[in-house]
Order: C-alpha cells, then sequence, then structure tokens
C-alpha cells in the first residue's frame, strides 16, 4: 500500500490516506492545486474534484466520473464521504455560512468509513448500482438543507440531483450587480451562471462575454462624448485589445489588466469544449465580477463625491447668509 503525505493525499494515481490520518481540508485541498496545477491527463476530471464544496455544490447535472480510472474513484470516494464543514453561501440566510455533511443515505449498510485505502475504495466501486443521497445542513440553522444525489455504477457516478440548484445560491450572489447593470445585462449575467450549473458551457460563454463587450461600449460611448478628437473610426476597425487601451482611462483597472479574459471567452465560444469551458467559468465569472465590483467602488465612490460637494455648497450658502444677513421686514 502506498501511503501519502497529507497535502499529497489526493494526488493521483490513486487516493490513499491512512487511517487515522486527517483527511485534507477544502483549503489544503485547493491550495495544492494552486501550487501544483494537476495534469488534465491524470486528472481530467480536476475542476469538480478539487474540494468538497465543488464536488457536490458546483458540479453540473448528469457529470458523470468515471470510477475505471483509480484517481476518479478515489477522490469521488473521498468526497462521497467527506465529514468536514464546507463553507457555501446559504440562501436562507442570504450570506456565506459553513455547511456540514449530516447523512448519507444510501441502500447499502453498513456505512463505509471515510478512511480509504485502495482496497476499500475498489470494493466500493465493485458495489452494486445504488442510489446515493448527501445532506448537507446550515450550521445557523439545521433545517436550512441542501441536497445532492448520485446514481453509482460499478464503472461510473453521476450526479442526479440537487436541491437548491447551484444556480439557486449562485443568482443571490450576483444581485449586487444589478445596480451597475442594466437589467437586460443582469438577466444576460445570471443567464450565464444558470446555463453553467445546468452543464452548458459555451452558451454560459457567450453570455458572460456580451457583459465584457458591453463594459467597453459603455466607456466608448462615454469617451465619445468627453473626447471631441477621439478617433471613433480607428476605433471602430480595431480589434478588441486596442479599443481596450483607446478607452483604458474610462475602465476599471483590473479590466484594463486581464484584458485577456476577452481572448479566453472568445476561444471558448469558437474552439474550447464544453467540458473545458466549464471548467474555466469559475476563473472567467471571478474575472467578471472583479471588474463589476471595481465599477460598483467607482460609482459609490463617485456619488459620495457629489454628495459631500452639494453638502459642503449648502454649508457655505448657509455661512454666506449669516455674514451677511438679508434685511428683514
Ligand atoms: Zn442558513
Amino acid at each position: 500500500m502506498v501511503i501519502r503525505k497529507q497535502n499529497s493525499a489526493i494526488s493521483s494515481p490513486m487516493t490513499v490516506i491512512k487511517k487515522g490520518s486527517k483527511i485534507p481540508t477544502e483549503h489544503s485541498v485547493n491550495t495544492h492545486f494552486m501550487t501544483t496545477p494537476p495534469n488534465p491527463k491524470d486528472d481530467p476530471e480536476s475542476p469538480y474534484l478539487a474540494s468538497p464544496k465543488a464536488f457536490h455544490l458546483e458540479m453540473p447535472l448528469y457529470h458523470e466520473l468515471k470510477l475505471s480510472v483509480p484517481n476518479i474513484a478515489g477522490k469521488t470516494y473521498m468526497h462521497m464521504h467527506n465529514e468536514n464543514p464546507i463553507d457555501a453561501f446559504c440562501i436562507w440566510c442570504k450570506k456565506e455560512s459553513v455547511f456540514k455533511p449530516i447523512e448519507h443515505e444510501t441502500k447499502r449498510t453498513p456505512r463505509l468509513t471515510m478512511y480509504a485505502d485502495e482496497n476499500l475504495i475498489a470494493k466500493w466501486v465493485e458495489n452494486d448500482d445504488d442510489f446515493i443521497r448527501i445532506t448537507h445542513a446550515c450550521t445557523r440553522n439545521h433545517e436550512h438543507r441542501y441536497y445532492t444525489y448520485y446514481f453509482k455504477t460499478k464503472s461510473s457516478c453521476t450526479k442526479i440531483g440537487q436541491w437548491p440548484s447551484t444556480a439557486d445560491f449562485q443568482i443571490p450572489q450576483a444581485e449586487k450587480y444589478r445596480k451597475i447593470l442594466k437589467d437586460s445585462q443582469y438577466t444576460e449575467f445570471t443567464k450565464g451562471i444558470g446555463l453553467s450549473a445546468h452543464g452548458v458551457g459555451i452558451g454560459s460563454f457567450v453570455y458572460l462575454r456580451r457583459i465584457f463587450e458591453n463594459l467597453i461600449e459603455e466607456a466608448h460611448i462615454k469617451k465619445q462624448k468627453e473626447d471631441s478628437s477621439f478617433e471613433n473610426e480607428k476605433y471602430r476597425n480595431s480589434k478588441m485589445d486596442t479599443k481596450i487601451e483607446m478607452v483604458k482611462d474610462l475602465l476599471p483597472p483590473f479590466l484594463v489588466e486581464h484584458r485577456i479574459l476577452y481572448g479566453i471567452m472568445s476561444k471558448g465560444i469558437h474552439l474550447l469544449t464544453e467540458e473545458e469551458c466549464l471548467k474555466y467559468f469559475e476563473v472567467v465569472k471571478i474575472g467578471i465580477e472583479q471588474i463589476l465590483d471595481e465599477k460598483i467602488t467607482q460609482q459609490e465612490k463617485e456619488e459620495k463625491t457629489a454628495k459631500a460637494r452639494k453638502a459642503i455648497q449648502l454649508v457655505h450658502g448657509d455661512l454666506a447668509k449669516q455674514s451677511n444677513p438679508s434685511p428683514t421686514l
């Protein structure tokens, strides 16, 4: 039996956790992938196998995990039997919370332990077909529950149900962007999130790219109004990279710095597979959110400045009246 160090316990080729040792936490798993990117050939399913949260709450429905691949079987087993809490947004508390796995319901008894070795994983894979329900409860209120359902055969494990859906808890988190996106853009943004949650990768990229393009166009319109010498014809005939350069002083700095996001989204639409788009969706979404966050901060600053200017003028007016009182009747 091969025994690995704690932080590399889920690396290829097979998950082996020594009985009695601590299972890697979500944080340590993420850190592991940040420092040592997985080889896609060894670990083609890595986005959803990277943490219990990605596995249970972000993996789209009908995503099939091939248990014939030892690395995938090991990680699937581990997440299925995870007993550690996970951080997630609670749609009822309306804020980030901690969810604890409280139930692992399967027709098999006794329940297999989370401390796995190759034999235990192999035994689990060999079991007959099984429906599995896993329940996570919010630690603030145990009635707040997230349910996920899986169908496992000897060769695969497929997520077949989730309630509330991924989109249900991702969309409320996007609510704050409503104030800076027009209604139609906000709808498109949430549609992108919803499509990704249902396993539609390329379509979700189309919506995110439209948000990005709209931000550039808004800056372009403003620039034209502010700068009469703006070379509009040159702008219209330029590629996105040059367009961003031409209106960059009106764009959030994160967008200008990470303009490569547009290239990733375009590549996604034209060249990448559904799976690849789904794999990169979260990264691209975070990039777009970062841009929108900067826009919100910018807008709030402008509003505060305008308010302060108005208040100062009022005080100034009052003081001027006091020093030069107008004659009364
Ligand atoms: Zn809650």
